[in-house]
C-alpha cells in the first residue's frame, strides 16, 4: 500500500515527516510565515481505505495554544461537505489521530475549513439581494481582493453596524458563523432582520485575512503579523487589511462592532467586551449588558458563566479591534468567541462545534442586535 499525505491546495497545512507506515504516519505542522504561530491544520491522505491509521503530530506541544488539544477531537470528511469528529489524544507533546478510513480519499482539519473559494461563493450569493453592494477596499499582500459588503445603502440618520471576521485564519468557524448571519439578515421574510434593516445599514467583511486563510495559516497574515493587534497603527506594508477597514470605518462611522473570532482552549461561546478601555462609561456598560441578554434569548449555546476574565479599567490593549473601535468611536464593540471543540453545556458526540452550529449562532446574532439597535446611539 503506498500513502499520500498531501496539503498543496488552499487552506492546507502540513509537513509529512514519514507515511510508510499506516500505523506511524508522522506529521508536523507548519508555522505562519514569518511567525512562530501554528496550530491550523488541514491535509489529504490518500491510499489508506480501511488500514488501522495512526497519524502523530509530533510537534503539537510546541504550538501555539497546547491547551487546545486538551479534550480536543480532530475534524474529518470524505466529501469536504460533512464533517466529523474522529478518535484523538494528546499526551502532553503529540497528538495522536486514530481512524480506519472507509474510503481513498479522506481530508483531516483542525475544524471544518472554509477555503477562499467558498469565500467567494458566499459574496456572490450576498450579491443576490438588490440591497448589497461590494466594496474592494484595496488589495492584500497576495493581490488578494478585500471584500466589503455594504448592506442597505447609504441611508443617512441610519445607524452603521460592523461585523468582521477572521483576522485570525485558523478560526474557520467565524466565516461558518458568517453564512448563518448574511443568509438570516437578507432573508425578507425574517422579522428581526427586517426590523434591524429599518434602522441600521451593515458593513460586513466577511474575512479580514484572505492571505492567512489560503496559506494554511492560524493566526497571521502572510507578513506574519497578527491582524488583532494592528489596530492601533496598522500600515499598508505590513497589515493593509486592518489599514483598509479601519480607514472605511473612519468615513463611514461606527455604532456597534461584533469582531468574530474562534478559542482553542475554552469548549464555550462566549463574548469579551472593552471595559478596559479609558473611554468605558455607564453608557457602554449598559449597552454590553443589554446585548448579552438579547443572546442568551436568542441561541441556545451563548453563556455567560464562562469567558476570559475581565480587564480592569485602563488596562484595555488599544491594539486589538474591539478596543480601538470602541475607545475610538465610542460605540457598543465586542469579540464574540465559539469553541474549536464542542459546547460542553450541549456537546455533540458526532460532530462537536460545528459549520452548523456557527451558522445558528449567526442568525441568533441578527435577533440579539435587532434587540438593542434602537439604543446604540
Ligand atoms: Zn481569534
Amino acid at each position: 500500500m503506498s500513502l499520500t499525505i498531501s496539503s498543496g491546495f488552499d487552506g492546507g497545512n502540513i509537513a509529512c515527516l514519514d507515511s510508510s507506515d499506516p500505523a506511524d504516519i508522522r506529521l508536523a505542522i507548519r508555522k505562519d510565515n514569518y511567525s512562530g504561530f501554528f496550530q491550523w491544520f488541514h491535509f489529504r491522505l490518500c491510499g489508506a481505505r480501511g488500514a488501522e491509521c495512526r497519524l502523530r503530530i509530533v510537534n503539537a506541544g510546541e504550538s501555539a495554544y497546547p491547551e487546545g488539544w486538551r479534550g480536543y477531537r480532530a475534524a474529518a470528511s470524505y466529501d469536504r461537505r460533512t464533517w466529523f469528529r474522529v478518535d484523538t489524544d494528546y499526551d502532553g507533546a503529540v497528538l495522536t489521530i486514530r481512524h480506519r478510513p472507509e474510503r481513498d480519499s479522506v481530508w483531516y482539519a483542525y475544524f471544518a475549513p472554509y477555503s477562499m473559494e467558498r469565500h467567494a461563493d458566499l459574496v456572490a450569493e450576498t450579491l443576490a439581494a438588490p440591497i448589497v453592494s461590494l466594496s474592494v477596499l484595496g488589495r492584500t499582500l497576495d493581490g488578494q481582493d478585500l471584500d466589503l459588503l455594504r448592506i442597505g445603502g447609504d441611508a443617512p440618520g441610519k445607524r452603521v453596524l460592523w461585523a468582521i471576521a477572521r483576522q485570525h485564519p485558523g478560526e474557520t468557524m467565524a466565516e461558518w458563523w458568517m453564512e448563518g448571519f448574511l443568509r438570516r439578515l437578507l432573508d425578507p421574510a425574517d422579522a428581526a432582520a427586517r426590523a434591524l434593516l429599518e434602522r441600521c445599514v451593515l458593513r460586513v467583511v466577511p474575512n479580514m485575512n484572505p492571505d492567512g486563510s489560503r496559506r494554511g495559516h492560524l493566526r497571521t497574515n502572510a507578513a506574519g503579523a497578527n491582524l488583532n493587534r494592528e489596530w492601533d497603527a496598522p500600515t499598508m506594508e505590513r497589515s493593509p487589511e486592518v489599514a483598509l477597514v479601519r480607514a472605511a470605518m473612519e468615513r463611514e462611522g461606527v455604532d456597534f462592532c461584533l469582531d468574530v473570532h474562534g478559542d482553542e482552549a475554552l469548549p464555550y461561546v462566549f463574548l469579551a467586551g472593552a471595559e478596559g478601555i479609558p473611554g468605558w462609561s455607564g453608557r457602554l456598560a449598559g449597552l454590553d449588558r443589554d446585548f448579552r441578554e438579547a443572546l442568551l434569548k436568542a441561541s441556545p449555546d451563548f453563556q455567560t458563566e464562562r469567558g476570559y476574565p475581565i480587564n480592569s479599567p485602563g488596562t484595555a490593549n488599544l491594539q486589538m479591534c474591539t478596543n480601538w473601535v470602541a475607545q475610538r468611536f465610542d460605540a457598543l464593540s465586542l469579540t464574540l468567541e465559539q469553541p474549536f471543540k464542542d459546547n460542553a453545556n450541549a456537546p455533540d458526540a458526532e460532530a462537536g462545534w460545528s459549520p452548523e452550529r456557527s451558522r445558528r449562532l449567526g442568525a441568533a446574532c441578527v435577533e440579539a442586535i435587532a434587540a438593542i439597535a434602537d439604543r446604540l446611539r
